[in-house]
């Protein structure tokens, strides 16, 4: 599939501390109908509110509109079960804790409950994608999406491939990197992937 056959209409983010409100924020600005899991209630809804007190300082500081950001809002749904995501959403985006097992658990989890055509990203820091990968029935659809922090600031978005990915989920990656305004660059699943190693 060639980009200009791609369309991304809804993502998930899951986890919303630092880095996935960030992404969460930056997904719901990029014009996607975007859902933002945390296990913590209370802090995702805190993310929420801080992500709106964020764009209404854009406004104050006349650097966003007010119409835009009135669509980003709507755009932006906090998401209180797991079993509550749709099957049909085109990219889950993980940020939980820098745990191997939590993450295996989460993508068997998004394994179950999404369409295989759905794909599944992780911003892990630095653990093995393939493990995380081949956790999953379909480990093709798998990829690292090494976000940034401060997420809406950082420009560079760290691809991360394993033995087993398509071409078509790293094609997919790369249009969803650059429609969120981010630079791209693809690695290989080493300790530490580039930048860290840099
Ligand atoms: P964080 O602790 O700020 O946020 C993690 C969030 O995940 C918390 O809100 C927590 O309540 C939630 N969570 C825990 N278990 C969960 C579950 N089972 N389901 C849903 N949510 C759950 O962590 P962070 O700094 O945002 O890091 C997240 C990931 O991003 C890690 O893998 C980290 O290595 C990576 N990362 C972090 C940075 C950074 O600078 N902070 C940069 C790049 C990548």
């Amino acid at each position: 599939m060639g980009q200009s056959d791609m369309k991304i209409d809804s993502v998930a983010v899951i986890g919303a501390g630092t880095m996935g409100s960030g992404i969460a924020q930056v997904c719901a600005q990029t014009g996607w109908k975007t859902w933002l899991f945390d296990v913590n209630r209370e802090g995702l809804e805190r993310s929420c509110d801080s992500i709106d007190a964020y764009w209404r300082k854009g406004i104050e500081l006349k650097k966003n509109s007010v119409e835009d950001v009135n669509l980003w809002k709507e755009n932006l749904e906090p998401l209180y079960s797991l079993n509550d995501l749709v099957k049909s959403i085109d990219l889950v985006i993980e940020a939980v804790p820098e745990n191997l097992e939590l993450k295996k658990e989460i993508f068997q989890k998004l394994d179950e409950i999404t369409d295989k055509e759905t794909i599944l990203a992780t911003n892990t820091s630095g653990l093995p994608i393939s493990k995380i990968a081949n956790s999953t029935n379909y480990p093709k659809r798998v990829i690292g999406m090494h976000f940034f922090n401060p997420v809406p600031l950082m420009n560079l978005l760290e691809l991360v491939k394993h033995p087993e990915i398509a071409q078509e989920t790293i094609d997919f990656a790369e249009f969803a990197g650059e429609k969120m305004g981010k630079k791209t660059i693809l690695v290989s699943d080493t300790p530490g992937f580039a930048t860290s190693r840099l």
